[in-house]
């Protein structure tokens, strides 16, 4: 089994999916999982993309140094020459130098496909010269494909395709081909965006004299609009996710529920379930819709099943602002470790990224609270300043600076005024974190602290005058 990425951009979540289906078949067949990096198309390749799906591929759990490579594809060029070298000693495969506008003008559309004007015309090797494959005029290609069945190609169809360019060089299809040979790939567990290119490149494996490999194309993914994701209008890139503070197990659950289902009517189940119960023939291959709604749902389940620690360390890098996280808003010294594990357990029942924890929190640590002024300006009523008023005089009074007392004096402040606790608590919580919506508020206020606290209401009330 194999994994053979093309590092031409962010890793995208299609991508991650069949890395996971690969890696578990892998490991239920007893066999071995190889990463091959495609980096032959030197002007779309970047070496920082290849380090990026490496680590996002170590996120979600298949860590490096765990699996066969990564191989690079331009390491193997030797072998793609002379497999195009034996396709032409053979006769199977022959020189054409023929430019699109050559085919366009014999066959009058620009739609058909190659002609074979080339076929029998013994042109040989030379600058410009590509190669191309000789496809049989009879019979079918049958693609035995563990997803699809037995998909059938007639090869009359599939025109006679191109395998090395002008200059010599190889291209995708027979690449791809030479290299599963050479690696002994026995399953090729890909995108179905790849399925036209199968029976071309099982007719090349017949040429070279070698068993094909299974097939399995797995369903393409799709937005909410049945669209094919695509990474200008979708967003699709693992590494946009983890950074967002997505939980990899959340991630590896969700991508895995990709046209496929663990039994019973389970949909968030243990990764070693997966592994035991994933069974690739049972992929549907309709197209797989990735619903980023479910996603988060999903994450916000597995982020209140983490034990509160394991939730506080997960948190750090969104605090701290480390690897590609952006810094929160507060200085390193103003965080207080401490204040943020007392509201850690608040949180964690409300959020379903660990990026949203800056927000809720930020109070906590910044010297005054970052106002969102349509907040603001919703909120503070007539009376608001009044209220405030009372509020401060009733909290300077308080004896013990608790939750619970917090919230009784508040209660009789607004009950004074026919106002429920609700109402009572907007103005307060405004002043306070800058916000209408986070963590319960007297538990914030009873963290916060009592000088804070009255130092915020009191300027809040100021700017009311
Ligand atoms: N490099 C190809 C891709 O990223 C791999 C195709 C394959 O898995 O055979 O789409």
């Amino acid at each position: 089994m194999r994994f053979a990425p093309s590092p031409t951009g962010m890793f995208h979540v299609g991508g991650a999916r069949s890395a996971l289906q690969n890696w578990i078949y892998a490991k239920q067949q007893g066999g071995v999982f190889v990463l091959r990096v495609e980096d032959t198309d030197a002007a779309r390749n970047k070496p920082e993309w290849t380090e990026g799906i490496l680590s996002a591929l170590d996120w979600i759990g298949i860590s490096r140094g765990s699996y066969e490579g990564p191989y690079f594809q331009s390491q193997n060029a030797g072998e793609h020459r002379a497999a195009a070298a034996r396709l032409y000693d053979s006769g199977r495969a022959y020189y054409c130098d023929c430019t699109r506008e050559d085919v366009q003008a014999r066959t009058g559309s620009q739609y058909q496909g190659y002609d074979g004007y080339h076929r029998d015309r013994g042109l040989g090797p030379g600058p410009g010269h590509a190669l191309r494959f000789r496809t049989p005029d009879e019979g079918a290609t049958v693609v035995v494909d563990l997803i699809r069945g037995e998909p059938t190609f007639e090869n009359k169809l599939i025109e006679d395709f191109v395998i090395a360019r002008g200059d010599g060089s190889p291209v995708f299809l027979l690449a791809n081909v030479v290299d599963d040979m050479t690696m002994g790939i026995t399953h090729v567990i890909r995108a179905e965006e790849h399925l036209p290119n199968t029976p071309k490149q099982q007719l090349l494996w017949d040429a070279l004299g070698v068993k094909p490999p299974v097939w399995a194309h797995v369903p393409v993914v799709v937005n909410e609009k049945r669209q094919k994701l695509s990474k200008r209008r979708d967003k699709v890139a693992l590494e946009a996710y983890r950074d967002e503070g997505y939980l990899a197990d959340a991630m590896r659950n969700y991508l895995m529920l990709l046209g496929w289902a663990p039994s019973g009517d389970r949909e968030i189940v243990p990764w070693s379930v997966i592994e035991d119960e994933f069974r690739l023939d049972e992929v549907n291959p309709s197209p797989a819709f990735f619903d980023e709604k479910k996603l988060r749902a999903f994450n916000g389940e597995y982020i209140r099943a983490l034990p509160v620690a394991e939730f506080v360390d997960a948190c750090q890098p969104w605090l701290t602002g480390t690897g590609t996280i952006a810094p929160p808003p507060w200085q390193p010294e103003e965080f207080d470790a401490d204040a943020f594990a007392a509201v850690a357990p608040l949180a964690q029942t409300r959020i379903a990224v660990l990026s949203e924890i800056v927000s809720n929190v930020d109070f906590l640590f910044l010297a005054s609270p970052l106002i969102d002024e349509a907040a603001w300006t919703k909120t503070m009523k007539d009376g608001s300043g009044e209220l405030l008023d009372d509020a401060v005089a009733a909290f300077e009074a308080l004896a013990s600076w608790d939750a619970e007392s917090l919230k009784s004096t508040l209660e009789a402040v607004g009950a004074e005024r026919g106002l429920k606790l609700g109402k009572t608590q907007a103005p307060v919580r405004v002043s306070v974190t800058g916000r209408t919506v986070g963590l319960p508020l007297f538990e914030s206020l009873e963290v916060l602290g009592r000088e804070r606290t009255l130092t915020r209401m009191r300027a809040a009330r100021l700017r009311l005058v």
